[in-house]
């Protein structure tokens, strides 16, 4: 799919960044010839085929991204396998122990913080990829529990439901791509997570192949006995093992749903109308509130030139001038529900100064959800990077974050005379806080290195300015490798010496996913 970037936002990048320069970027043939044999003993179930092991290599990180377009990939599984049973799983796990193999599970290929990267090393890596584990294998309509293997992607998972009359409501922007098993590892939340609730609320139970054994989690409404071993499968990142099967707690679809855009004058009033109407328990199913910048950028790559024109016209004459805030509001349930839950954010919203703009905008934030992604393809062929970065805070910090986060990034490169372009959005929002998401875009080099280079002191500013300011180090995307120095801030070091203790239990070899996460010595 392409994203085309309207001229009026072309000319904005051009005078905000520099003209772009596109890169030269690798075939595929040049990539797959540059794979060097694998290290592994045959195996029925293992394919050492070039490409399969070049479409594992990598997730989708800017770092990964620059490695596939310029084909500088550091390393390759040596092989992938497809098991469809959890036996098929078991056996891949004692072939790996009895070869001295490392296992990567593979989901969708969608982690963006270096999940799936093979790291250099004498032992052989084998990807695991579950993608053919991706049946519904239980329904209990009573109890509002499905049962997926956990390769099933988005759209798969939705439509099984659907034809049920059932939804999960989770809606990551990577949803087309991404899988059950790769949401339960890396504690990812959906776009309707306000409605919904993270994967955290939605993960029932599931099944779990260690090389220690098989941890079986049954999907318990409640209970009380002792530590809840979800949270131990949540956000592990492979590290433990394989997750064959997952129980997810589903819902009846919803009768109505509706989405709406209000703009405030400036951001401060903005924040106070969304804290206001969670901690005020609207029943609305999702918030997304974009910074000024943020919402001149939406508006420019919407096109229709005239339109948008007339609109910020109106728009100012109400009060909401060159420093507003667009929020777009979700509701789903009941038809009856919707309207009252439309109502009273509207009123909240009104109090704030925030003026009403329709439920266009909201049906087009809709048709588009899961289109933005591709925008990184259509830069990156004008010549400028995209990458996003993200935490979560309390109320009181989320201010201070934003601030920190894009200082950092627009002052990262300006000893050497580039300039980065950088917006925000809030739209994971709890009682207590909120998650922050930025956007930033660079101009390429014909250098992959040096954009590697820029990335990492971008990355690292950023990062440090979240951990200055007491955010999380990640709110959704989890840590892989890039947030991994950044752990013990939250952690705290008796907090990954747990961590690692986890990881001896359940994988005593240390054969899963080594380097992701925590940090852990084979045998430590
Ligand atoms: C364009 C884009 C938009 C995104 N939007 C969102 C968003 O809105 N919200 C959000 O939370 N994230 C988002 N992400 C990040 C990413 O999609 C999520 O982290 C997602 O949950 C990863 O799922 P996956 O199936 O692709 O897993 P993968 O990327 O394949 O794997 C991620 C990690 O999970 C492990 N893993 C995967 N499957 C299993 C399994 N069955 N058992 C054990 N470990 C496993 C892998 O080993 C790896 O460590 C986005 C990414 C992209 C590229």
């Amino acid at each position: 799919m392409t994203y085309p970037v309207p001229t009026g936002a072309r000319r904005f990048l051009e005078e905000v960044l520099g003209a772009g320069i596109p890169p030269r970027d690798a075939t595929l043939g040049e990539v797959v010839s540059r794979v060097p044999p694998s290290r592994l003993p045959p195996h029925p179930l293992v394919s050492t085929d070039p490409e399969q092991r070049v479409r594992h290599a990598l997730g989708q990180s800017l770092p990964d991204w620059i490695a596939a377009r310029s084909g500088n990939i550091p390393a390759f599984p040596d092989g992938v396998a497809f098991p469809v049973t959890n036996e098929e799983v078991r056996e891949l796990i004692r072939y790996a122990q009895s070869v001295g193999a490392r296992l990567i599970p593979y989901g969708g290929g969608t982690s963006v913080v270096g999940h799936l990267g093979v790291m250099p090393g004498s032992a052989p890596v084998l990807s695991v990829d579950l993608g053919r584990m991706n049946r519904l294998l239980h329904l209990d309509a009573r109890s509002c529990l499905a049962t997926f293997g956990a390769g099933v992607r988005g759209p798969d998972l939705e439509a099984c439901l659907r034809a049920r009359g059932f939804t999960l409501g989770h809606f990551p922007q990577s949803f087309e791509y991404s899988t059950l098993g790769g949401w339960v590892a890396t504690r990812s939340a959906g776009q309707q997570s306000l409605g919904y609730g993270r994967i955290e609320d939605l993960f029932a139970g599931g099944r779990l192949e260690a090389p220690a054994g098989t941890l079986i989690l049954p999907p318990f409404p409640a209970s009380a006995a002792g530590p809840d071993l979800r949270q131990v499968v949540l956000g592990s990142e492979g590290r433990l093992g394989i997750l064959t099967e997952v129980t997810v707690r589903i819902r009846p679809l919803p009768e109505a749903e509706e989405f709406a855009a209000v703009f405030f004058p400036h951001l401060e009033q903005g924040i106070a109308a969304v804290r206001e109407m969670v901690q005020s328990a609207v029943p609305l199913s999702m918030l997304r509130l974009s910074t000024p910048a943020e919402t001149a950028t939406s508006l420019a790559l919407a096109g229709h030139e005239r339109l948008i024109r007339l609109l910020e016209r109106w728009l100012a004459l109400r009060g909401a001038g060159p420093g507003k805030c667009m929020l777009i509001l979700g509701a789903s349930g009941t038809r009856a529900r919707v309207r009252q839950a439309l109502r009273q954010a509207l009123a909240i919203a009104r109090f704030h100064r925030g003026v009403y703009a329709g439920r266009r905008f909201g049906h087009e934030w809709v048709k588009h959800r899961f289109r933005s992604p591709y925008l990184r393809n259509t830069l990156w062929e004008m010549g400028y990077a995209v990458d996003t970065l993200e935490t979560a805070g309390t109320w009181t910090q989320v201010p201070r974050l934003i601030e920190a986060i894009e200082l950092a990034l627009r002052h990262g490169l300006e000893d050497e005379g580039e300039k980065v372009y950088a917006f925000t959005h809030l739209s994971h929002v709890y009682p207590h806080g909120s998650n922050v998401y930025t956007t930033y875009l660079y101009r390429l080099s014909p250098d992959p290195e040096e954009n590697l280079r820029r990335w990492r002191v971008l990355k690292s500013a950023a990062s440090r300015a979240i951990v200055a300011c007491g955010g999380t180090i990640s709110h959704q995307h989890g840590v892989g490798t890039d947030h991994l120095q950044y752990l013990e801030a939250e952690k705290g070091a008796l907090g990954i010496d747990l961590l690692r203790a986890l990881c001896r239990t359940l994988d005593p070899g240390g054969i899963m996913n080594p380097g992701k996460l925590v940090w852990q010595e084979v045998g430590q």
